[in-house]
Formats: C-alpha cells, structure tokens, sequence
C-alpha cells in the first residue's frame, strides 16, 4: 500500500441516487478532518437508479466543485479494494438512524474481515438532516414535491427533469 496518502486520505463511498444535503454535510465535515477525501461512487445491485453511474458522478462532481481537497470517482467491486486502490486505510460512512447503525455496524465489521487494515469512521448525521435519504427524494420528485429542501440548487433542475422522464414512460 503507498505510505505517503494512507492516513491523510478518506473514501466516501456510496450509491448517491442522488447526492443530496446529508451526504454534502458529511463531505463537507470530512474535507475538514482529513487531507484529501475521495468520494467513490458505487452501484447497488439491488435497486434500478434513478441515475446511470456517469450521471451520478457528475452530479457529485457538480456539487463538491468548490472543495479543494475533494475528488470523485466510480467504482465498482469491493470498497475495501478501492480503498487500497486511491492508497487510503480510511472508510468514511455517515450515521442517520439507530437503523444505520445496525446495518453500518455490521458493514464495518464485514469490511474489517476482508481487509483488517482498512478502518471505518463515522460521523453522526445532524440533526436537520437525519431525516434524508435518496430513496425519499426519488419518491418526492416523482411525485413532483419541492424537493430544494433536500438536495443542492445545482442538481434540483436535473432531478426534476429526470423525474419527468421516469413518469413519461
Ligand atoms: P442513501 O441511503 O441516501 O441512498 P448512500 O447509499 O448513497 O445513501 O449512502 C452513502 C453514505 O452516506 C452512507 O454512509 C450513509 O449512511 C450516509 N448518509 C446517507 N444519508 C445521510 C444523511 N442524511 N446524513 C448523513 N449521512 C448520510
């Protein structure tokens, strides 16, 4: 693994279906605690998205332009090895709910188990934002609620359109 980035940078791994002011937050708060933090946008296998992988990452990439220290990236496998990959040892997740913490918790200790020198860290979701999730404002767009409150201005036109899109059909 290179030394020289291993503990100044942090991966932020996720599905953002889309980003929205919770996963910002965390970013944000991240970008603070460490050097450099890598956002590696993933696939569920599980769920249709809303948006393709490419379309994800230019949405993130839209919204973190103003950091610095920030980079995103696709990735498809394990988090684990793609943490290895960008010379990283450390996970970063945020925690919403006592149901995060289940499934995190777990997540982590799986993750522990395929490679034992990668760690997880978590921050605590705020207070205004615990609430938010992708899947909810998948569910608002499509029923064409407002959905400024939830996500960044630059991303709000987009998802409306693609909204629009998914009902069309
Ligand atoms: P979602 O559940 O919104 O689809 P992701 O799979 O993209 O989110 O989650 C990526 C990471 O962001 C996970 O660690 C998740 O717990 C965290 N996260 C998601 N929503 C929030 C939020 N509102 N506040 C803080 N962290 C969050």
């Amino acid at each position: 693994m290179p030394r020289t980035r291993s503990l100044q940078t942090v991966v932020y791994t996720g599905v953002f279906d889309p980003i929205h002011f919770g996963h910002l937050d965390i970013i944000r708060r991240g970008s603070r605690l460490f050097d450099h933090l890598v956002v590696g946008v993933g696939i569920n296998p599980d769920k249709a998205a809303f948006f393709s992988l490419e379309e994800r990452v230019e949405l993130v990439q839209r919204v973190v332009a103003g950091f610095t220290n920030v980079e995103v990236t696709a990735f498809t496998g394990l988090a684990v090895r793609f943490v290895r990959q960008v010379g990283a040892r450390v996970m970063l997740r945020g925690l919403r709910t006592l149901s995060d913490m289940e499934y995190e918790f777990t997540m982590s200790l799986t993750n522990l188990a395929l490679d034992p020198e990668i760690e997880t860290a978590f921050l605590m979701a705020k207070e205004e934002y615990s609430h938010v999730s992708s899947t909810l404002i998948r569910q608002i767009a499509s029923l064409e609620g407002d959905v400024h409150k939830f996500v960044p201005a630059e991303i709000v036109d987009t998802l409306v359109r693609r909204a629009r899109e998914r009902s069309a059909v």
